[in-house]
C-alpha cells in the first residue's frame, strides 16, 4: 500500500500535545471559515484546531492519558495519515481507533463543532476496509451473519425469554405478533388496516438473549398499563454494534430486513427498552431512509409516560412510600441522550412514580459521563479481557473498569440509594463494577423499577 511507503513512523510515535502550530498539524483556513459539508463530514477532523477542551471531558484519556485515545490526539493521527505522513499500519492503528467509547463528551465542547461521533465512526470503517479489524469483532461479525446476534445464539431461540411460563405477558404478546403476521400475509387483514393504537416492541439481542429481566419487566409493565402491544416475532439485530465498530455492510442489510418487517405489517409505532436499537433506528435508520421511515420511534420512557399521561396513569411503587422514598439518582445513557437528545422523559416518567425521589449526579443530562461500555469497546475487549494475551487489550480493559468506578462514585456522592439507568448496556456495566466495588449500590434499570410498582389512575387518589 502506497500509505505505507511515505514513512516508518507509527501512530502511537507521533507527540500530540502542544498549541495549534503551523506545519503538518494546523488548521486549514477554509475549513475554519466555512464548515463542511454533509458529504464532507467524514473528514471534519481538518478543522480540529488541537485547543485540547475536549480532553478534560474525555474519560478514557483521563485514566490512560494517552495522545492519541482523546478526539483532538486522534484527529491529529487523521490528519497526518490523510498527508501520508504516517503510515496506515493495521496493528498499530487498532488502539487508536477503537480506544474510544464514541460517547459524545467531546463533542459537546468542541469550539469549532466537530462531529467527533461522525468522525470516529467512519474512521472505524476506515479501518475495517483497510484490514484493521480486531479478532474478536470478526467473531461478533461472523455470528451475526450467522445467527442474527452477536451472541452466536440459534435465531429460533430469539423469543425463548417468554415461552414455558417466563413471562406470560411475553408469550401472549408474542402470540399476538405472530397473528398479526399470519393474517397480514394471507390477505385477512391489510397493512393500513392495522389499528394505529397497536405498538410493536422491538426486544433486540441483548434483552433476547443476556437480559431477559428486562423484556420480561417491559412486557409486564406495558401489560399492566393496558396498551396494546406486540412482540415482533422475526426481528433480527439491529445492527449497532457492526454500525458502532465500523461494519456497515452486514448491518445495513440488517437494516433494510428489519425496515421491510415492519413496514409490511402497517405497524405504525416501535418501542424499545434498549437505548442502543433506538438509537440505530433513530440514526442510522433514520438517515438511510431520508427520515422516511414509515413508522414512529419511541424508547420506553417516552412511551411510558406519554400513555400514562393520555390514560391518568400513574405509578406507586410498592417497596416504598410517598414519606420514605428511595433515592435515587439517574445515569443519561449516551444512546437515549447525547444520541438521541432523550433528556427530560426518563425524568418525567421518575417524577410519576409516588415513593421515588430523584437526586441528580454532578454529570448529568448532556454532560453526563459514558459508563463504559460505548462504541462497542466492551463487546470487543470487556468480558474476555483474563483470556486477552496482549497487554494492550489488558490495559484498555482496566481503563473501562477504572471510568465504571468513577461514574459509580460519583452515584455515591448523591447518596442515592440506587444508581438508575435506562440502557441494557449501562445496566450490565455499572452492575459488573458495582459488584467489585460497591456492592452496596444495587444498580437498576427504570424499567425494573416500574415493574414493582402498581398502576394507579389519577381519579383512584
Ligand atoms: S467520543 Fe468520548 S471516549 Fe471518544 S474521544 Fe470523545 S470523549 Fe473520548
Ligand atoms: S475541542 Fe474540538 S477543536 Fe479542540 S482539540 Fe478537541 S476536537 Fe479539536
Amino acid at each position: 500500500m502506497e500509505e505505507n511507503k511515505m514513512s516508518d513512523k507509527k501512530s502511537k510515535d507521533l507527540i500530540t500535545t502542544g498549541p495549534p502550530s503551523g506545519g503538518l498539524f494546523s488548521p486549514q483556513q477554509e475549513n475554519l471559515i466555512k464548515p463542511l459539508t454533509t458529504e464532507d463530514m467524514t473528514q471534519d477532523y481538518l478543522r480540529c484546531i488541537q485547543c485540547g477542551y475536549c480532553r478534560d471531558v474525555c474519560r478514557v484519556f483521563n485514566v490512560t492519558f494517552r495522545e492519541t485515545d482523546y478526539a483532538g490526539g486522534r484527529n491529529r493521527i487523521l490528519k497526518s495519515l490523510n498527508k501520508k505522513e504516517i503510515p496506515f499500519d493495521p496493528e498499530t492503528i487498532q488502539d487508536v481507533v477503537y480506544r474510544c467509547m464514541l460517547c459524545g463528551n467531546c463533542a459537546e465542547v468542541c469550539p469549532v463543532g466537530i462531529d467527533t461521533v461522525h468522525v470516529f465512526r467512519n474512521f472505524r470503517v476506515r479501518a475495517v476496509n483497510g484490514g484493521a479489524m480486531p479478532e474478536k469483532l470478526k467473531k461478533v461479525r461472523d455470528s451475526v451473519v450467522e445467527f442474527a446476534n452477536p451472541f452466536m445464539e440459534e435465531g429460533t431461540k430469539r423469543h425463548d425469554w417468554c415461552k414455558g411460563n417466563a413471562c406470560d405477558e411475553g408469550y401472549v404478546a408474542w402470540e399476538r405478533g405472530v397473528g398479526l403476521y399470519r393474517k397480514i400475509k394471507s390477505g385477512e387483514l391489510k397493512p393500513d388496516e392495522v389499528s394505529p393504537n397497536l405498538v410493536a416492541y422491538f426486544i433486540g439481542c441483548t434483552s433476547a438473549f443476556r437480559n431477559n429481566e428486562l423484556s420480561s419487566a417491559t412486557c409486564r409493565v406495558l401489560d399492566a398499563m393496558g396498551a396494546d402491544f406486540i412482540v415482533i416475532p422475526e426481528e433480527k439485530c439491529c445492527g449497532s454494534v457492526l454500525f458502532r465498530t465500523g461494519v456497515d455492510d452486514v448491518a445495513t442489510e440488517l437494516m433494510k430486513y428489519n425496515i421491510d418487517l415492519i413496514r409490511k405489517a402497517g405497524i405504525k409505532e416501535v418501542i424499545f427498552s434498549c437505548a442502543g436499537c433506538f438509537s440505530t433506528f433513530s440514526n442510522e435508520y433514520q438517515e438511510y431512509t431520508h427520515h422516511n421511515l414509515g413508522f414512529k420511534l419511541s424508547h420506553v420512557t417516552q412511551f411510558i409516560p406519554r400513555f400514562a399521561k393520555e390514560h391518568g396513569l400513574y405509578f406507586k411503587y410498592k417497596l416504598r412510600s410517598k414519606e420514605d422514598p428511595l433515592k435515587i439518582t439517574y445515569h443519561d445513557p449516551c444512546h437515549l441522550a447525547r444520541y438521541c437528545d432523550v433528556y427530560e422523559e426518563p425524568r418525567d416518567l421518575i417524577s410519576m412514580i409516588e415513593g421515588i425521589s430523584l437526586s441528580e449526579m454532578q454529570y448529568n443530562k448532556k454532560m453526563s459521563h459514558c459508563c463504559g461500555a460505548g462504541g462497542g469497546v466492551r463487546a470487543l475487549y470487556g468480558d474476555e479481557a483474563t483470556s486477552i494475551a496482549d497487554s494492550r487489550l489488558d490495559e484498555t480493559v482496566e481503563c473501562w473498569d477504572e471510568i465504571n468506578e468513577d461514574r459509580l462514585l460519583e452515584a455515591v456522592e448523591t447518596k442515592a440509594e440506587s444508581l438508575v439507568s435506562a440502557c441494557v448496556f449501562c445496566k450490565n456495566n455499572l452492575s459488573n463494577a458495582a459488584s467489585q466495588f460497591k456492592p452496596d449500590l444495587p444498580v437498576q434499570d427504570i424499567l425494573q423499577i416500574l415493574e414493582n410498582c402498581d398502576v394507579k389512575r389519577k381519579d383512584e387518589k
